[in-house]
């Protein structure tokens, strides 16, 4: 085992732009019990893909993902800080217009991040001087991510879920690259500073966080405004707001969050967006399907899909109030998707209601 070598990748991926870098064995992740669990009770709501045998079984054993691997990278790239980093204001609310979550504000992380792990491949592989068996996921594999990154010492899972630092918060997005060789592993990230603090969990607006560390997806914004293909359950919709992908606010109210904002650290990706990150909700009911695919190309609100992303506007429009947004939803009617119409109608009878009680 070498820990020189060890070293020189984690410097080599902080070179590369990642900002934690660690190291863990293939064992088994300690909190599988929990997310079984979550799968039995069916949080995961309509995402399928993270319910069936083989991502269970893979999660529960990560060796089954790429058997001659011995060691596990585990390495942090970061995303804007939504408040520190907004374009538009603190609270991000701004009349007539919506709000995007912050990692979507540039380029699909999936494409950014892949050059650098092939990077990093190709310099342990020249370091050591021959092939490795490697794979490498951000964000895309039957892996359990931030219980792995806590056991390479990354970090601690909050009570919002997210993986926290307690330097660099927890704005970041987690990559893995599977190795072929055995290298020395991190101390595990033992500390939980949430301590009595709830904050994430009174601020969410839909109580989706629950009390073992777990989000129940049905009721939170992030799947409802991407993952779910489907309506978004009427009840709902008034919380919801101005988000119309995804939702920042269980990290924007952490205080391990605000206290990166002293500025011992600024996001190296903040200058400059490729998206309008809280874009004017009647302009984007407007899109067409070209329209909506040439502008977010490479951007993870594609994701959405136009249909979900016109539904979540829709939707937006309707908690914002405006009844200058009437000919737009009226437009919007007409819709060739049923799911943008179904919820520009709700959005104009939610107008009318409002107009009605001034
Ligand atoms: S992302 Fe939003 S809706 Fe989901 S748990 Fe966090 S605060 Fe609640
Ligand atoms: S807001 Fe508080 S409880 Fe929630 S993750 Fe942050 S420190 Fe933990």
């Amino acid at each position: 085992m070498s820990y020189k070598l060890a070293s020189k990748i984690k410097k080599e991926a902080l070179k590369q732009g990642f900002i934690l870098a660690g190291i863990t064995t293939l064992e088994p992740p300690p909190h599988i019990s929990t997310y079984l669990d979550w799968i039995e009770a069916g949080r995961h709501a309509s995402m399928g893909y993270l319910a069936d045998e083989r991502a269970r079984t893979r999660r529960a054993n990560p060796k089954l993902i790429l058997p001659e691997a011995e060691s596990l990278l585990l390495l942090a790239a970061p995303y804007p800080d939504p408040k520190l980093d907004s374009p538009i204001s603190t609270t991000g609310v701004e009349k007539g217009k919506g709000r995007i979550s912050a990692y979507a504000w540039n380029d699909d992380y999936h494409i950014t991040l892949k050059e650098k792990l092939i990077h990093l491949v190709e310099f342990i592989e020249e370091e050591i001087g021959h092939e490795i068996p490697n794979r490498w996921y951000t964000d895309t594999g039957p892996i359990l991510e931030k219980d792995l990154a806590q056991r390479a010492g990354l970090g601690w899972i909050g009570k919002n879920t997210c993986l926290i630092n307690p330097k660099l918060g927890s704005y970041f997005f987690l990559a893995e690259i599977f190795l072929g060789i055995k290298l020395p592993s991190d101390e595990p990230f033992k500390a939980d500073y949430c301590g009595t603090c709830t904050r994430c969990i009174d601020a969410c607006p839909t109580e989706a966080i629950l009390p073992n560390r777990s989000i129940d997806a049905n009721l939170c914004i992030s799947y409802l405004t991407i993952e779910n293909k489907g309506d978004i359950p009427e009840e709902l919709r008034p919380k919801l707001g101005n988000l119309i992908f995804g939702c920042d606010i269980c990290q924007e109210v952490c205080p391990w969050n605000m206290s990166i904002r002293d500025g011992r650290f600024s996001s190296p990706i903040s200058s400059s967006y490729k998206i309008d990150t809280h874009p004017n909700l009647i302009e984007e009911l407007s899109l067409s399907p070209q329209e909506f695919n040439k502008k977010f190309k490479n951007n993870p609100v594609k994701r959405a899909k136009r249909r979900g992303y016109l539904r979540n506007v829709a939707v937006a429009l309707g908690n914002d109030g405006d009844s200058e947004a009437i000919p737009a939803l009226e437009r919007a009617l007409e819709d060739i998707e049923p799911l943008v119409r179904t919820h520009a109608e709700w959005a104009l009878q939610e107008i009318k209601l409002k107009n009605k009680k001034c």
